[in-house]
C-alpha cells in the first residue's frame, strides 16, 4: 500500500521533519517492516530555496541580524540540540570566507553564541540537502516544488487534495496526500490568502470540540 506525505513549507520545520522521517524510514526499512518504493514524500516551498524558511533567508537579513536564542540549543537534528554550535566551528574556515563579517557581529557569553541569522541559514541548507539525499539513498520516493505555493487544501475521504500554484508560470496544479504537515512559519496578512482561511477554519472547529 503506497503512501504520501506532503510538507507545505520548505524552512525550519519542514527540513527538521524531513531529517526526522528519512531517519525514522530508515529504522522501518532496516526491520524489512515496509517497501521504501511505496513512500513517497513531496515538499512544496514558495521560494526558489529549501532550508532557510524566512528568518533566515539571505533575501531577508542583514550581517547585524542575529539569531536571538543560544547557537548550542538552535541545533534541528533530533536529540541534538548542539548541532548547530558544531557545525559552526567544523566550518568555522569556509564561513569565514563566505561571511567576512562573522567575527564582527558573532558574540557570546558563558558558551551561548549568537551568529548572523545568514549562518542558521546556510546551515539549514545543507541540514535539508543531506536529509534529501538520505531519503533517495533509501529509496524513497522525494519530489521538491521550489516556487510552488500551496494556495488551498481540503480533506476528502481520509485524503488531503493540495492546490499548488507555480509563482514561475502562474499555473495551478493539484497532488493528493495520505497526510500533510503545514510548516509554512509566519503568516502576513497581505499575502494570507485561501489557505490561511481553511487552516483557521479547521483550527476553530478543533478548538470548538476540544471545549465541547
Ligand atoms: C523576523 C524573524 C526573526 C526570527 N528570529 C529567530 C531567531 O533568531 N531564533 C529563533 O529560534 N527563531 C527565530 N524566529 C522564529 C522562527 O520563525 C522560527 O525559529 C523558525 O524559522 C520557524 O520555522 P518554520 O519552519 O515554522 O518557518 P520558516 O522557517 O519561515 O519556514 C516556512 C517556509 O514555508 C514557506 N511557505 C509559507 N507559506 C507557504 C505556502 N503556502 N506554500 C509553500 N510554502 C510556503 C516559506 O517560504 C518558508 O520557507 C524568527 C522569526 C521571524 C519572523
Amino acid at each position: 500500500m503506497s503512501f504520501t506525505f506532503a510538507i507545505v513549507g520548505g524552512g525550519l520545520t519542514g527540513t527538521a521533519m524531513l531529517q526526522l522521517f528519512a531517519e525514522k524510514m530508515r529504522q522501518e526499512i532496516d526491520l524489512n517492516l515496509l517497501n521504501p518504493s511505496e513512500i513517497k514524500i513531496q515538499i512544496f516551498e514558495k521560494q526558489e530555496t529549501f532550508g532557510p524558511g524566512f528568518p533566515h533567508s539571505d533575501r531577508n537579513v542583514m550581517p547585524f541580524h542575529i539569531t536571538n536564542m543560544c547557537a548550542k540549543d538552535m541545533g534541528i537534528l533530533f536529540g541534538k540540540s548542539a548541532d548547530f554550535q558544531e557545525w559552526v566551528i567544523q566550518h568555522q574556515h569556509n564561513l569565514q570566507e563566505r561571511f567576512p563579517y562573522l567575527d564582527d557581529v558573532s558574540f557570546g557569553r558563558e558558551g551561548c553564541n549568537h551568529y548572523p541569522r545568514a549562518i542558521m541559514g546556510a546551515y539549514l541548507t545543507q541540514r535539508f540537502h543531506e536529509a534529501y539525499k538520505k531519503a533517495q539513498a533509501l529509496g524513497l520516493i522525494v519530489e521538491l516544488y521550489s516556487h510552488s505555493e500551496v494556495i488551498d487544501l481540503e480533506e476528502r475521504h481520509d485524503k488531503i487534495h493540495l492546490i499548488v500554484k507555480d509563482r514561475l508560470s502562474g499555473s495551478k496544479f493539484s497532488c493528493i496526500a495520505d497526510r500533510v504537515l503545514l510548516a509554512t512559519g509566519h503568516w502576513f496578512e497581505e499575502t494570507a490568502g485561501n489557505l490561511s482561511i481553511r487552516i483557521l477554519t479547521v483550527r476553530q472547529k478543533e478548538m470548538r470540540t476540544a471545549m465541547s
